[in-house]
């Protein structure tokens, strides 16, 4: 589902991603993890098409992310290509961004009916469905400050999953949250698994990952330590510098 080979990307003279080679299967649940400043937030962004790379070449679902290819030749994408292409992509950020003047539905609704041209009725019982779905049926008037951060966050999943995507990409959904918030939103995520989405998890919930996690790839500096299956990388890591990290976050 997602393919990076030789994935480089810098900002001026700071290079960040160093040559990033991975493989997501489709219904995988890839879980990522590395210190602060490995480049994890980066990579995300990159299959998401927020960042363009440098060099190398990222797949999703068989099509080139951040170009079009004719021949041999690599040409940039213009905006509404990049548009189309980010669609099939769900993201979650850290910091809930719902829109702040939109009730908790309002904010499913609005991807469907703005970008996708739906009805209001047809977005509308979809975004009812995916609020039961994450648990908040009752919330559906709130606005996001009527709501707890893992609240807020799971709303924002919906929001994602409102798009329909392809893929799921979430980059630290909990490391905002509360602890006792964060069960409620690992339990969205855990379920959406089930289901068999496609998944890419950079999270610091070690539990999560070995318990739902199919791959999990540990990063450091811009490139890929060490990769595996969560409870060998986590339970028998090989490197030095997974050691030194897990040591830290288990
Ligand atoms: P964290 O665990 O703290 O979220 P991360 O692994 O997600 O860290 P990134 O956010 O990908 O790390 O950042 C990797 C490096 O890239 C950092 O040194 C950061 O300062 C740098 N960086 C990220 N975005 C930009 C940008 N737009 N311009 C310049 N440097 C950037
Ligand atoms: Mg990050």
């Amino acid at each position: 589902m997602v393919k990076a080979e030789g994935v480089h990307k810098s900002f001026g003279t700071a290079h960040i991603l160093k040559g990033i080679d991975l493989e997501v299967a489709p219904r995988e649940v890839f879980c990522l993890i590395g210190p602060s400043g490995s480049g994890k937030s980066t990579f995300l962004r990159c299959v998401n098409h927020l960042e363009q790379i440098n060099a190398g070449r990222l797949w999703v679902d068989g099509e080139l992310i951040g170009y079009r290819q004719r021949g041999d030749k690599l040409y940039e994408l213009k905006d509404r290509e990049v548009a189309a292409k980010r669609r099939d992509i769900g993201m979650v950020f850290q910091r809930f961004n719902l829109f702040p003047h939109m009730t908790a539905i309002e904010n499913i609704m609005e991807g469907p009916v703005q970008v996708k041209r739906e009805t209001k009725a047809v977005a509308r019982e979809r975004a009812t469905a995916l609020l039961d779905r994450v648990g908040l049926s009752d919330k559906a008037g709130n606005y996001p400050a009527q709501l707890s951060g893992g609240q807020q966050q799971r709303v924002a999943i919906a929001r994602a999953l409102a798009m329909e995507p392809k893929l799921m990409l979430f980059d630290e959904p909990t490391s905002a949250l509360d602890p006792e918030l964060v069960g409620d939103v690992l339990d969205v995520m855990r379920g959406l698994a089930e289901d068999g989405m496609t998944m890419i998890v950079v999270t610091h919930e070690m539990g999560f990952a070995r318990e739902v996690g199919d791959a999990l790839v540990f990063m450091d500096d811009g490139a890929v330590v060490e990769s595996g299956h969560p409870r060998d990388v986590l339970g028998n890591p090989q490197h030095d510098r997974t050691k030194s990290f897990l040591s830290k976050v288990l």
